[in-house]
């Protein structure tokens, strides 16, 4: 059996920064990760020439962890176009146009902004790293965001506006979370409207070789402390530290890093199991359900319409946005559609002809060229194994008050890291790397005091 210090189970953001901590600091590392490639949930593909981001990819200047890590291995980025007009498609009306920054007086957007305020005011008052010692979490956390947005009596379409907001951020429907999750996951990422911002917001910039270019590094960095194809199915543990099973392998650790999505975790059988807390975060923290479509174009033309290519539909398309994902010299035009909660489920379950057709007739109105792609891809996040879904977890209704101990505390000799794991960037690629260095560090720190002893 291999002997090391650590093993780091995945080797998407998370994993790749505690590993990077842990051998500066001084450790044997084994990284184990289940697929073939490193990134997890940040999965750039060339397609016919052109790199494409289906999950994970935007930066914005508040995830300086992200900045600072895809600095340091030399990875580039630049600017989310953002110029021209985006477009509102809502029922029996014209598309409804506007420039970035602030929406149109239309459809009740002074009624959202009351609503978003509401929300920005409450999720003040929670600290990211000690979501637990907030006043009012059982209260918040008894109800889910539909409750509220029930008892706060905005209008038809102010609620409609939230709703995609909803489907935005966390891939879901308002029923499906709680509202003290959506308090904390704003708290933790500076408020709202830095979240839904594209320049100077979460969507500020992408990166020139992929959003995977700085997980690729770190993995050429790390070298044979990383394994591929090494899916974990077991970790038997006891106070001296703990054996990690793959179906060909055992590794025994002084510690062990434990990332991935709580569903992936539901798979590992852990021998003693886990103490309630963290058993009950991990069977109630489902995944949101989110496709990730790409249309390739010989050039962007609808920025020579004077368009953005930013769409946000509420006329009950399936498209709830697009974005303009064209590479950073506009060498052809890329658009990236996302289908979410209740429009993903319909629109999933379709043939692959009605499912690209129905996006295919709600992005013409950008023109009449996007309706015959060179190219078009999907990416289905809850059909992906070692994911079971995108863009982050959801802890039900009661579990963050419940069962708040389950969150990231330690158990014996095994570490929790991962962006459900973070504070501060929780859900983002930046706090997958928080994690990762937190839990890095807890490590080092947990070694240094065992070789004291
Ligand atoms: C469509 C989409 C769009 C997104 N957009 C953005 C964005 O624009 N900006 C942003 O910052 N974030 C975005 N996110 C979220 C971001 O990608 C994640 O927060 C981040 O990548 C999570 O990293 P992680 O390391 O915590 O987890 P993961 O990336 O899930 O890494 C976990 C790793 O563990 C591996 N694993 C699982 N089970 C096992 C096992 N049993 N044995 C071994 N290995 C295992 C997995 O294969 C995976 O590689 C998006 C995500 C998606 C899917």
């Amino acid at each position: 059996m291999e002997n090391v210090d650590v093993v780091v189970v995945g080797a998407g953001y998370a994993g790749l920064a505690a590993a990077v901590g842990l051998v500066e600091g001084g450790a044997t590392v084994r990284v184990l990760e289940a697929s073939d490639r490193v990134g997890g949930r940040v999965w750039t593909r060339d397609e016919g020439g052109v790199l494409i981001d289906h999950g994970g990819q935007w930066a914005g200047p508040a995830q300086t962890a992200l900045l600072r890590f895809a600095d340091r291995f030399g990875c580039r980025r630049f600017p989310t176009y953002d110029d021209g007009q985006h477009l509102e498609l809502w029922p029996g009306s014209a598309p409804v146009a506007y420039a970035s920054g602030a929406l149109p007086r239309v459809h009740d957007s002074d009624g959202y902004q009351a609503l978003i305020e509401q929300l920005d005011t409450m999720a003040a008052d929670i600290d990211p790293e000690r979501p637990g010692a907030t006043p009012r979490i059982a209260a918040w956390d008894a109800c889910t965001l539909q409750d509220w947005l029930i008892s706060a009596g905005g209008s038809p379409d102010a609620n409609r506006r939230l709703r995609l907001v909803v489907q935005g951020l966390w891939a879901c429907e308002p029923r499906d979370v709680s509202l003290f999750h959506v308090l904390f996951y704003v708290a933790a990422n500076g408020g709202l409207d830095p979240l839904l911002g594209t320049s100077g917001g979460a969507q500020d910039s992408r990166f020139i070789d992929g959003a995977d270019a700085p997980a690729r590094a770190a993995a050429v960095y790390l070298g044979d402390a990383v394994r591929l194809g090494a899916p974990v199915t077991a970790i038997d543990w006891d106070r001296e530290g703990a054996t990690v099973r793959t179906a060909r392998s055992a590794v025994r650790a002084r510690r062990v890093v434990v990332t991935g999505t709580p569903p992936a975790q539901a798979r590992l059988t852990f021998s003693p199991q886990l103490p309630l807390p963290r058993r009950r975060w991990i069977a109630r923290s489902p995944m949101g359900d989110v496709a990730k479509l790409h249309l390739t174009y010989a050039e962007p033309f609808w920025r020579s319409r004077g368009l953005s290519g930013q769409l946000t539909t509420y006329d009950g398309s399936p498209v709830a946005y697009t974005f303009d994902n064209s590479p950073a010299d506009g060498s052809c035009g890329v658009l990236a559609a996302f289908i979410y909660g209740d429009d993903y489920r319909a629109w999933s379950t379709q043939p692959e002809e009605a499912r690209h057709k129905a996006v295919l007739d709600v992005i013409t109105v950008l023109g009449e060229e996007a309706a015959a792609p060179m190219d078009y891809h999907e990416l289905r996040w809850p059909d992906q194994l070692w994911a079971e879904g995108a863009y982050a977890a959801l802890p039900s209704p009661g579990t963050w008050h419940e069962h708040g101990a389950g969150w990231r505390d330690p158990v014996g000799p095994l570490h929790w890291a991962g962006t459900e794991t973070a504070g501060v960037g929780h859900g983002y690629i930046d706090g997958a790397i928080r994690s990762g260095e937190r839990a890095g560090a807890q490590v080092l720190t947990a070694l240094s005091g065992e070789a004291g002893q």
